[in-house]
């Protein structure tokens, strides 16, 4: 972010605001906990705020402080279109095109507010009058930290800011595993849990409160895994007639690609999931080292997000959209086997 924009910023932000937070469509942890994260230190500047997410989020985030003031733009329409038209300022966070908040693109276009984006995905567009995007962040939580310490006001982090932004860092990390976890990364953690953060605790909260029926959809899921070692790639299906036969609930899915790439040798992971309500496939593909899954998915599923985690949709039946990544391997050959 320019010097000059952080100027603009802290003068911006100096009186009182009506202020709009809107995270990506299927908010995950790292869209509710930087959303929570701006919230709370938002509040404390003496501003009116409201998170509103495009659809409800995991049962797994439900515990995060202030998380029950979340409008769902889904169930509380006309409420959320009106803060929208009547927001001074909208902060798009953890996402890199309106579209990826789903219903809410047309209302956010239409705004007149000040657009603030803070996001790390890559090929960020051009909607928002102050851009913060950088896509060697761990997450967008991080950057949020960053926002703050930029405004110069790192003593308002308190132990709710900080176990919501450590929530972020933590699930867009993989637990502080993935390569995109910098030595920064952990810096900035260290801090959050001085400041406050339960690290212990948010771990227990986000990872340890599965229901038996998740843990019967993995195995479900697992005993469905496809490998292709030729191409160092494997696969992973849920049918909508498996999600119903295992209650399947919000956010229970996710993680379930990472088994795939968890195999020894494999850089490819894909799992498809059937939604027989929005008549699409939901696809998440993972990888490792240089090959670029963002580039993957906006070549042939309509998605994109990071170089090793991306996510798609296909129109295809599930039988078909298996079989487009099928035959779509071959051409990727080279770079999967020169990882
Ligand atoms: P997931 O597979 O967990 O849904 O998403 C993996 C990463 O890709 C996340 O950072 C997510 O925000 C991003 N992502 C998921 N779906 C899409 C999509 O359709 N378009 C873009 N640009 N990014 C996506
Ligand atoms: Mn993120």
């Amino acid at each position: 972010m320019k010097k000059q924009d952080i100027t603009d910023l802290k003068l911006l932000l100096s009186t009182e605001k009506k202020i709009v937070i809107v995270p990506h469509k299927n908010p995950d942890g790292d869209a509710i906990g930087s959303s929570l994260g701006l919230y709370h230190f938002l509040i404390k500047n003496k501003h009116q705020v409201n998170i509103i997410v495009p659809n409800d989020y995991p049962h797994f985030l439900k515990w995060m402080p202030g998380e029950n003031s979340i409008l769902k733009y889904d169930a509380q329409t006309e409420i959320s279109q009106s803060l929208i038209s009547d927001a001074d300022i909208i902060f798009t966070l953890d996402f890199n095109a309106l579209s990826r908040s789903g219903q809410m693109e047309t209302a956010l276009s239409e705004s007149k507010a000040i657009k603030i984006m803070i996001d790390h995905h890559q090929a960020p567009d051009d909607y928002a009058k102050y851009t913060y995007s950088d896509v060697s962040m761990s997450s967008t939580c991080e950057m949020v930290y960053n926002f703050i310490i930029m405004l110069n006001q790192e003593s308002y982090i308190d132990a709710n800011i900080a176990s919501c932004i450590y929530t972020g860092i933590m699930t867009d990390t993989g637990s502080f595993r993935f390569s995109c976890t910098t030595s920064q990364t952990h810096r900035v953690v260290a801090d959050l849990i001085d400041k406050g953060a339960q690290n212990a605790q948010i771990h227990n909260n986000v990872y340890d409160t599965n229901s038996f029926e998740r843990l019967q959809l993995l195995g479900c899921a697992l005993s469905n895994l496809k490998v292709f070692p030729e191409h160092r790639a494997a696969f992973i299906t849920l049918s909508q007639e498996e999600l119903n036969k295992f209650n399947y609930k919000k956010g229970d899915t996710e993680g379930i690609v990472n088994y795939g790439l968890s195999l020894n040798n494999i850089v490819l992971a894909a799992i498809f999931i059937e939604d027989k309500q929005e008549g699409i496939i939901k696809i998440s593909l993972r990888s490792k080292g240089h090959f670029s899954v963002n580039e993957m998915s906006r070549a042939h599923f309509n998605g994109g997000g990071h170089i090793n985690a991306a996510g798609g949709r296909s129109e295809l039946t599930l039988k078909d959209t298996v079989e487009k990544f099928i035959s779509i391997l071959p051409s990727y050959n080279k770079a999967l086997n020169n990882e």
